[in-house]
């Protein structure tokens, strides 16, 4: 059986969860639009999803749009807030440890004449709030920051600058990357205007995001079309996906705690292990629990992670989107080249155990022999 330690790119689909999108695939496959009984009971079961999504964020219903991804909940908040709010300002603030989806939507409105200031980590990966909110203008329309760092697993201090900026620009919009938070952790959304969640990170299908929408604020929407999800995001809802979402919420939901008890001690004992072999840890204290970063003294990510997967473990070198291209994280954090270089991130889900990290290093101590 293979290792799979990767949680962090994807997560397997829970059982539950492909029961959910079966049954909506072969047996309640009518579209929620129709007005027949089929359409109905698919009306229904897209109206239950929302509610389960809704209860996890916190919020109520009405404030949840179904999308097709993280990324799509992304660029919506960004573009839409930007273009919401251009005629107060240009000035968007985020940090340079974002994911892609938030960094190159940024780049492109920069390109739109938009003035983006990205804050700087700190060496060990966190975000220093004085810092975030020193760049804070009277011209700034929007701040978008991720709470749970992809690649590092690191805490950022969002609910504390949503709150601060909310007071020095009450007008201004706040934007939380959520994807690696989601019923991983808390995630009180205080102050916050927008919200990026992914289903596929918590046992739910690819292609499914969730975009969280302050009561009451009007975005203008990516996708014209049918008018679907409140003419927020026009296109037939991808109901397999999104039953399956709300299936992964429903196991989720009740055991994040419990959840995130297991994984920090599967987290400690890796942490553990790995400086007992002579490792570095690239994460933070202040960290999520399911997420370790490391770096072996000698050797290539690549390697590393070819030989863990000839033994059937599983990992990246990074964020999966990144794709052996050099960590814009580790980059921004200067670490030294040899610690970019050597990064592997281990993440986990709550099914992984204590034997999968045995098996993570064991197959790491034989690895690290290569070098
Ligand atoms: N934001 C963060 C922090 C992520 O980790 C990811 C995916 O890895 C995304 C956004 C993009 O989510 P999706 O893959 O659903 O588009």
């Amino acid at each position: 059986m293979a290792v799979y330690l990767d949680n962090a790119a994807t997560t397997a689909v829970l059982p539950e969860a492909a029961q959910a999108a079966l049954a909506v695939m072969t047996e309640n496959y009518g579209n929620p639009s129709s007005l027949h009984e089929a359409g109905r009971a698919a009306r229904e079961t897209l109206e239950k999803a929302r509610a389960a999504v809704a209860l996890a964020l916190g919020c109520p219903a009405a404030c949840v749009t179904f999308t097709s991804c993280g990324t799509e909940s992304i660029n919506t908040s960004l573009v839409g807030a930007a273009m919401k709010n251009r005629h107060r300002g240009r000035h968007i603030i985020s940090t340079a440890i974002e994911h892609d989806a938030v960094l190159r939507t940024l780049n492109d409105l920069k390109n739109q004449d938009f003035e983006v200031t990205l804050i700087l980590p700190e060496r060990d990966g966190t975000v220093s709030l004085d810092k975030v909110l020193s760049a804070v203008r009277p011209d700034t329309i929007l701040m978008s920051m991720q709470g749970v760092n992809n690649e590092t697993g690191a805490l950022l201090p969002y609910a504390e600058a949503a709150a601060a900026f909310k007071k020095s620009n009450p007008e201004g919009l706040f934007h939380l990357d959520g994807v690696q938070n989601f019923l991983k952790r808390p995630m009180p959304l205080k102050n916050v205007d927008l919200a990026s969640c992914s289903a596929h990170k918590i046992g739910g299908m690819k292609g499914c995001g969730a975009l969280y929408i302050r009561p009451g604020l009007k975005l203008r929407p990516l996708l014209f079309g049918g008018g679907q999800e409140s003419a927020m995001r026009s296109g037939t809802e991808g109901m397999p996906q999104i039953a399956a979402f709300a299936a992964a919420v429903e196991k989720r939901l009740p055991a994040v705690e419990e959840n995130g008890r297991h994984m920090a001690s599967l987290k400690n004992e890796l942490i553990a292990r790995v400086r007992a072999l002579g490792g570095t840890i690239n994460t933070p204290e202040r960290s999520a629990d399911h997420i370790v970063n490391l770096s072996m003294c000698r050797g290539r990510s690549e390697v590393y992670i070819r030989a863990l997967s000839d033994d059937g473990v599983y990992v990246s070198g990074g964020s999966a989107c990144a794709r052996g291209k050099k960590s814009h994280v580790l980059d921004a954090m200067h670490l030294p080249k040899r610690n970019i270089d050597a990064a592997l991130r281990v993440s986990f889900c709550p099914e992984n155990t204590m034997d999968d990290v045995e098996s993570f290093c064991a197959s790491l101590e034989k690895a690290a022999k290569l070098f």
